[in-house]
């Protein structure tokens, strides 16, 4: 199975839905994101969609990519202490840390025999003469690094976004169309009203990276907060479902293919708790077309979807106010849909997915 994730910005499927991707790759299956307003400023503001796409702009997939390969912004999921103390036991402490590294250094010896040959573990990941990093040192794929003090806010995204695709080992797509901000969207009344007339839902790219990748499951944002974005991607969903069997020929049918996921944090925040939340406009579904409630069960994602979501290190601060904050949030909208699931475990995601009927 394949599984595609359609992200407004990047960040969205982490924060969205890092619980159920976490578990699909648990499982073995394919898992990629689209993220879809990943473009900034400049020249390119000036071009239509299809001027894009016509100029090899706009989809590019990035994975491999350089970027994925630098680990220097990764934190570790666990604080390592430097000094011994009443540290939770499972924390590693400095002296441990070093016969380990020992250890490592003499088993490199028997086994690599000559000292020329002698590669050994780096288990601290600090930089020493005798044992470089593997981010520093020329070799197999470049080492190209976004120096995050200088870089714009559009590149920091974007490197977050191929660090999570790192992270959780899946691939990841910027579509590279602007940002909202970006598009002439001012303040959050603009943001989070409808989009304007002439800023229409990007169907065609969507369309022919959605078939290029020839998905089993397809996710689209409910665009829960309102988000002008994250409509958009909403309508393309919806778009795409009222084309039906006229997509390619044999057509596929999507219905049972595509669910819509709760956009979090904001669904957190606007108390959501089901479709009729919603303005009554927004699903407009083709006939005989429904949404059904799925849940995932995400108690054992937990902890790797926070994770995931602290790669996103530029939005905790944003969003949260700081890690406590997402932990939180987190974890009460978690409790919440398992609740409203029945879900027994007490964490969970909600996916609406389109049946027939
Ligand atoms: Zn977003």
């Amino acid at each position: 199975m394949s599984h595609v994730f359609i992200s407004p910005h990047p960040d969205d499927a982490a924060l969205s839905c890092g619980g159920l991707i976490a578990s699909l790759r648990e499982l073995g299956q394919n898992v990629t994101i689209i993220t879809v307003f990943s473009g900034g400023p400049g020249a390119d503001t000036e071009m239509t969609e299809y001027q894009r796409a016509a100029l090899g702009f706009g989809s590019k997939a990035v994975w491999p990519n350089t970027e994925s390969f630098d680990r220097s912004a990764l934190e570790p999921d666990y604080p390592v202490v430097r000094t011994a103390g009443p540290d939770a036991p499972w924390l590693a402490d400095a002296e441990r840390i070093a016969v380990t590294q020992e250890r490592a250094n003499t088993q490199a010896r028997q086994f690599w025999q000559r000292a020329a040959w002698t590669r050994s573990a780096n288990i601290t990941n600090e930089e020493t003469p005798a044992r470089p990093i593997a981010d520093g040192v020329g070799g197999q794929g470049t080492l190209a690094t976004t120096d995050f003090g200088a870089a714009d806010a559009t590149a920091i995204r974007k490197a977050e976004d191929e660090r999570y695709a790192w992270f959780m080992e899946c691939s990841v797509i910027d579509l590279d169309l602007p940002d909202a901000v970006y598009r002439g969207y001012e303040g959050d009344g603009e943001l989070l009203g409808g989009a304007r007339d002439d800023d229409h839902a990007p169907v065609e790219i969507l369309r022919r990276e959605i078939l290029r990748l020839e998905p089993q499951m397809v996710y689209f944002p409910l665009g829960v907060g309102g988000h002008v974005d994250h409509q958009l991607c909403r309508e393309v969903g919806i778009a795409l479902l009222g084309e039906g069997r006229r997509w390619v020929m044999p057509g596929p049918d999507l219905a049972g293919r595509v669910s819509f996921y709760e956009d979090f944090p904001y669904a957190w925040w606007n108390d959501f708790t089901g479709l009729g939340d919603l303005p009554s406009e927004v699903i407009g579904l083709p006939e005989g077309l429904r949404l059904e409630a799925r849940y995932a069960e995400i108690a054992e994602q937990m902890d790797r979807k926070a994770a995931g979501i602290r790669v996103y290190g530029s939005q905790i601060v944003r969003l949260f106010e700081g890690d406590q904050g997402m932990l939180d949030d987190l974890a009460g909208y978690a409790a919440r849909v398992a609740a409203a699931g029945a879900v027994g475990t007490g964490a969970a995601e909600r996916y609406w997915s389109v049946v027939r009927g």
